[in-house]
């Protein structure tokens, strides 16, 4: 497989595949928050620096498979020439004539921007014709998406196709494979799985998976009343799935089997509403009274995690342990976050990926104190999971 770090681009166009799926502001149009633009600077920069030229080509939004002013990539160009620190062009339609004749043109150094990818609706169905088209505008493909990785798009997946000898990775998609395998298929130990959220029923496939790897495997958040529920306790009007008792019932005799130290949490923080004003009591997560719901970890809890996590040497966090979101419900997940810090200062690798426990980094601030915060959303879980993602195994196939 090709890598970006040794390929020559020199006089080469590459095609790259971006996420530019940024947040706008809905009066203005202007970008709100530039975090996806910056992380791609590396790899077009590599191009651009290797003597080639660049075009970049993104979804935006949700358009209904038609060109939508409000969804249209032109209200970014201003941001990705200050992120670059370099004019670049514009091309009103992915797959116009003139937009061909803007790629055809370009000089090394020189960056083209593509129209929202989306416009047309064969983007999504992953059409080969359109694929096709998309693939005239390059020399050489790009995937640097992850976000995307999970679709069989067209610019995803497709187009990797038209690319057999010439298709590659970028920086980020490279850093998450790396530190998924890192985690997942390294010898070092302890590794402590921190798995937190919502809910049972949508981390039950991932669980599956880390109960043959982990040594220790932490579930707080919402789905942790599941649990309690499940050994016989009373979890008030705590979130719960009753079709997951069986579920969770398997999940911890599976864990005993196989050796992995399942750590339920011991006490929680209680409120009498799901309201960040309503009065609150720590009670043990077995012995919550009727009328109030669990929403965060408490002390006991805390204590018991954080010796686990700072102990590790490989750390996988996926969900939050408590509403963090709210002010009085975000300290248990806050407390995790430090330990995890903690632990990747005491030469620990993590990676905090998949769901809410990203949103969680960044708000406590710590997210260069981790080892990789994943971008990938819905593609990291899937990843962790074991599904093989279309627009990874389009690079990788040869
Ligand atoms: P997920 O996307 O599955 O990681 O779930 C994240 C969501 O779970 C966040 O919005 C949290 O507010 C929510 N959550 C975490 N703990 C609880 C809880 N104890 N009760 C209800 N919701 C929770």
């Amino acid at each position: 497989m090709k890598k970006i770090s040794d390929y020559n681009f020199e006089g080469k166009r590459a095609l790259i595949r971006v996420d530019f799926n940024v947040p706008l502001n809905k009066d203005t149009l202007e970008v709100t928050d530039t975090t996806r633009i910056k992380a791609a600077v590396p790899t077009i920069k590599r191009v651009l620096n290797g003597g080639g030229s660049v075009v970049l080509m993104s979804h935006l939004g949700r358009p209904k498979n038609i060109p939508e002013p409000r969804f249209s990539l032109k209200n970014i160009v201003e941001s990705v020439e200050e992120e670059l620190g370099q004019k670049i062009q514009f091309a009103t339609d992915s797959i116009g004539d003139r937009a061909f004749e803007q790629s055809s043109n370009l000089k090394p150094g020189e960056v083209l921007l593509l129209e929202n990818l989306r416009f047309h609706q064969r983007e999504k169905k992953g059409a080969e014709d359109f694929a096709e088209l998309l693939a005239k505008h390059g020399d050489v493909y790009i995937n640097d998406a992850f976000g995307t990785a999970h679709r069989a798009h067209a610019s995803t997946t497709v187009v990797a196709d038209f690319f057999p000898n010439d298709k590659m990775f970028g920086y980020l998609i490279e850093k998450e494979i790396e530190s998924v395998d890192k985690v997942l298929n390294s010898d070092q130990k302890p590794l402590v799985a921190i798995v937190g959220g919502a809910k049972v029923s949508s981390k039950i496939t991932i669980i599956n998976k880390l109960l043959d790897k982990v040594d220790t495997l932490i579930i707080g958040g919402g789905m942790a009343y599941t649990f309690a529920k499940a050994q016989g306790g009373s979890v008030g009007n705590s979130l719960i799935e009753d079709d997951y008792l069986d579920t969770a019932r398997s999940i911890m005799a599976e864990a005993e089997r196989k050796n992995v130290k399942l750590l339920i949490p011991r006490d929680t923080l209680a409120a009498d509403e799901f309201s960040d004003d309503a009065n609150t009591q720590v009670c043990k997560t077995n012995n919550i009274p009727d009328g109030w719901l669990g929403l965060d970890i408490a002390d006991e809890a805390i204590s018991e995690f954080k010796a686990e996590i700072v102990g590790a040497k490989l750390i996988l966090w996926n969900g939050p342990m408590g509403v963090f979101e709210m002010n009085n419900f975000q300290n248990g997940t806050k407390e995790i976050a430090l330990a995890v810090a903690e632990a990747t200062q005491n030469g620990a690798f993590s990676l905090v990926g998949g769901g809410d426990s990203v949103a969680a980094v960044n708000k406590f601030k710590l997210s260069e104190n981790v080892s990789h915060v994943s971008t990938g959303g819905g593609a990291m879980l899937e990843y962790l999971e074991g599904v093989k993602l279309p627009g990874i195994a389009a690079i990788l196939k040869d």
